[in-house]
């Protein structure tokens, strides 16, 4: 099934993210984390394309699990900026093979290490090409992303959504957001993508903190600001893991709450792969997530 197709029944769309694990461990490892995040009913659950180190080959193989073993709508994200056209084909190819009909069309990160060239000709320069290159030739649901403090490349947050928007008319159906911890920046992102004419569904994303140093890591690379309250929480509860679960759980829910009382389309939560943080929070939105999104009450 198509994911946009989720969007229309009126409700907000709610979704996990899992990582696949690392190249050299079975891809069994991870099927425990899948039943118990499969528990939860989200709407659909999305595999990431070799972020943060995990494995590329893994994602085909977790999206089909996902999709024909725990009977949840899978969203294989796929990153273009390294592939050959050839690359995209067998990949869509596959996921085809296995009845996955949505995929999350990235460029992918660059190298840190200076060893980009960015001269050398390639099949894909931006997410955008890819999205054009699977409309052309294939059926599938297209997720974009979105970064409503603006993408970490781009200082110019005006170009950055005029690059959005060519993306978007390109032939994405919805859009996922990059984590954001001040509910304010994706209010202002939204009426600024409004007023361009983006009308298409967007899911935030939302990652709740279980270890400071991983978050600093993570908002480095991507540029998130880290708001004072959120702050004062991974510094005061650092070294009490349970406690900082708490807090992390408290923290994420209530932006969640307060996104979809604002009639938000979707939330995608950055699972971490850590079922109980993801129950902890849906336990908290249980009735909640079934209240219309256009309803205000
Ligand atoms: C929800 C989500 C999931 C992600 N999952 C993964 C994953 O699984 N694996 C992974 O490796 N990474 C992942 N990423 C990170 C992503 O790959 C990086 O943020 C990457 O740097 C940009 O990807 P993009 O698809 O947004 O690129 P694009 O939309 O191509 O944008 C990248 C940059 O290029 C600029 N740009 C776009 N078009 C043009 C143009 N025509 N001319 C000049 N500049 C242009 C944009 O303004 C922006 O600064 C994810 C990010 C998000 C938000």
């Amino acid at each position: 099934m198509k994911i946009k197709e989720l969007f229309k029944y009126g409700r907000p769309v709610i979704s996990l993210e899992i990582f696949p694990p690392k190249p050299e461990s079975p891809v069994e490892t991870i099927l425990d984390t899948i039943d118990a995040l499969s528990d939860l009913k989200p709407d659909f659950i999305s595999v990431t394309y070799g972020a943060g180190g995990s494995s590329k080959s893994h994602t085909i193989e977790i999206a089909n699990l996902i999709k024909n073993k725990y009977n949840v709508e899978a969203l294989a994200h796929l990153t273009c900026i390294n592939s050959k056209k050839s690359d995209i084909d067998r990949v869509l190819g596959e996921l085809k093979g296995y009845d996955v009909d949505n995929v999350l069309a990235l460029r992918g990160d660059l190298p840190q290490d200076g060893s980009f060239d960015f001269t050398a000709k390639r099949d894909f320069g931006y997410a955008k090409d890819l999205v054009n290159y699977i409309k052309e030739k294939n059926d599938f649901c297209i997720a974009g992303a979105c970064y409503p403090e603006g993408h970490i490349e781009n200082s110019d947050i005006i170009s950055d959504l005029h690059n959005l928007k060519c993306k978007v008319d390109t032939g994405v159906d919805f859009l996922i957001t990059q984590l954001f911890f001040d509910n304010n920046l994706f209010y202002n992102f939204k009426e600024k993508v409004d007023l361009l004419g983006i009308d298409i569904p967007i899911s935030a994303g939302i990652m709740p903190v279980i270890n400071k140093k991983q978050i600093e890591r993570i908002t480095k690379l991507c540029g998130a600001s880290i708001p004072l309250k959120f702050r004062r929480i991974m510094d005061k509860y650092e070294y009490n893991p349970e406690a900082l679960k708490d807090a992390g759980v408290a923290y994420a829910t209530e932006q969640i709450i307060d996104l979809l009382s604002f009639g938000i389309d979707g939330i995608h939560l950055y699972s971490m792969n850590r079922p109980d943080i993801a129950r902890g929070i849906f336990n908290q939105i249980e009735n909640i997530r079934t209240v219309k999104v256009a309803s205000s009450y």
